[in-house]
């Protein structure tokens, strides 16, 4: 590339990544960046000392640049491995315990197990194991599919219940009745056979560390991508007009904003972008009174009762040291579809809903609270129904045909931090031919 100028919009981890590798590789990077802060959806709330994750949670373990990442900024001293277990409250009051690390699971009974280590064996062991965090394969046998069609005899609830349902709200953020195969294998794999990794000043603490090494430029909104002659040349931005102009512009931004900056020439990406159902997400954030179970971060409803809000996050039992004052602090999640309705509530209608739920998995729970908080992502996590990877696949060959643009986005990897940071390292390579991604 003659040009070596870099523009990148978006200063989330996905973008901050790639700009850290351009500018290790001696190009001139300029990072645009709409909101006042880095980490877009990696956001830390703090209070009176004490700090809780109201983005991303938590790495896991098998991630790759993440960790090469860290070890940059010297953050590999500030992992901690999330140890604690779940608490489900059943619906006749009854409580249980599950450890993700246990490799039986009491609700499902017997049968259930069985049936589970058979869906192991089948679709985990035996089969093609595509790669993680990129999706580079076409697999119709599993896209085409819908999850919950292998688990739908009156004998599978509990499967339907506590294994498919539990994980599409709490690695995807929605019910599962949207999701195909193909991301149901992705997102099994990864949380039944990584451990949980947090950093002990936030999971934000990544993007806010990288952001201090490189040139952004905060409240710096991109209205548009500019095309000259079949070739993407630089950005307009939102104020005044001006036009920035580079030799490759890099995308790095959530597709409903990416769907936004699309000119008209790009009419084919826009639609693509338009077109990602994705869950919105209000979080209301619970400051207690009092501490709760060290060996418990997360409370669920019975998931058979399919509450608006399925489960609650103790940020203090999750990672001790962001909490000072030894007090809970749960953070309340709800999912796709019924965010659709949550997200712009009132916040005193919001807290209330959340409060009724949580009041279930920890009844008393309303008379702890000191303080409440809301954190609203208007964008949190794309579902993938059944299709949705075959139309990824489809976008990304397009879009390596045009000239001058990449694009960023977890979107391309099933929706991780990994996925994000994968796609900045294929962006990398697009621009100056980095090895560093691997197996594309
Ligand atoms: C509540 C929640 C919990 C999550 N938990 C986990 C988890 O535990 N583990 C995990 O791996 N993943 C998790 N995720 C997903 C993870 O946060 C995302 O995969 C990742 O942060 C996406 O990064 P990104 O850089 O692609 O996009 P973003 O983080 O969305 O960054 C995009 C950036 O672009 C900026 N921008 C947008 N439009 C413009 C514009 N026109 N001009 C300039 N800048 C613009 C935005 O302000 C933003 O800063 C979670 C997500 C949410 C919302």
């Amino acid at each position: 590339m003659e040009n070596r100028k870099v523009i990148i919009v978006g200063a989330g981890i996905g973008g901050l990544a790639a700009g850290y590798w351009l500018c290790q590789r001696g190009y001139e990077v300029e990072i645009l960046e709409a909101s006042d802060h880095p980490g877009g959806r990696m956001l830390t709330l703090e209070r009176k000392g004490d700090r809780i994750d109201v983005g991303a949670q938590f790495y896991h373990s098998d991630y790759r640049y993440a960790y090469e990442l860290m070890d940059a900024v010297n953050l590999s001293g500030e992992k901690r491995t999330i140890t604690g277990k779940f608490q489900f409250r059943l619906g006749n009051g009854s409580t249980t315990i599950y450890d993700h690390r246990v490799p039986y699971m009491k609700m499902l009974g017997l049968r259930g197990n069985l049936k589970l280590y058979g869906f192991i064996l089948k679709y985990i062991f035996l089969r093609h194991r595509f790669p993680m965090y990129r999706i580079v394969e076409d697999h119709p046998e599993y896209d085409n599919v819908e999850i919950l069609d292998l688990f739908k005899g009156p004998k599978d609830k509990p499967l339907r219940d506590f294994l498919v349902t539990v994980m599409s709200m709490g690695e995807n953020m929605g019910l599962p009745e949207w999701m195909s195969l193909y991301h149901f294998i992705h997102t099994f794999r990864l949380s039944t056979f990584t451990n949980f990794i947090a950093l002990t000043r936030g999971t934000a603490s990544l993007p806010e560390e990288l952001a201090k090494r490189l040139p952004v430029q905060y409240d710096a909104p991109v209205r548009q991508l500019v095309m000259d002659k079949g070739r993407v040349v630089g950005v307009q931005m939102e104020h005044g007009g001006t036009v920035k102009r580079a030799g490759h512009v890099v995308v790095a931004v959530a597709p409903s904003s990416a769907a936004r900056i699309m000119p008209d020439e790009l009419e084919e990406q826009r639609r693509f972008f338009d077109a990602v159902i994705y869950s919105p997400f209000p979080m209301p954030i619970f400051y207690l009174d009092r501490p709760l179970r060290k060996d418990i971060w997360c409370y669920f409803n019975d998931p058979a009762l399919r509450k608006t809000f399925q489960f609650a996050v103790n940020g203090q039992a999750k990672v001790p040291e962001m909490v000072p004052s030894g007090k809970a602090i749960l953070s309340a999640w709800s999912g796709y579809p019924m965010t659709l309705d949550l997200i712009d509530l009132p916040d005193d209608m919001l807290i209330r809903r959340a409060q009724e739920d949580v009041d279930l998995m920890l009844p008393g729970f309303s008379g702890w609270v000191e303080e409440v908080k809301v954190v609203r992502h208007p964008y949190a996590i794309a579902r993938y129904p059944v299709g949705a990877y075959r139309k990824v696949l489809d976008f990304q060959k397009e879009a390596s045909k045009l000239n001058g643009v990449s694009f960023v986005s977890d979107l391309f990897g099933g929706c991780y931090l990994e996925a994000a940071m994968w796609s900045a390292a294929r962006a990398v390579s697009r621009v100056c031919g980095w090895g560093g991604t691997a197996n594309i």
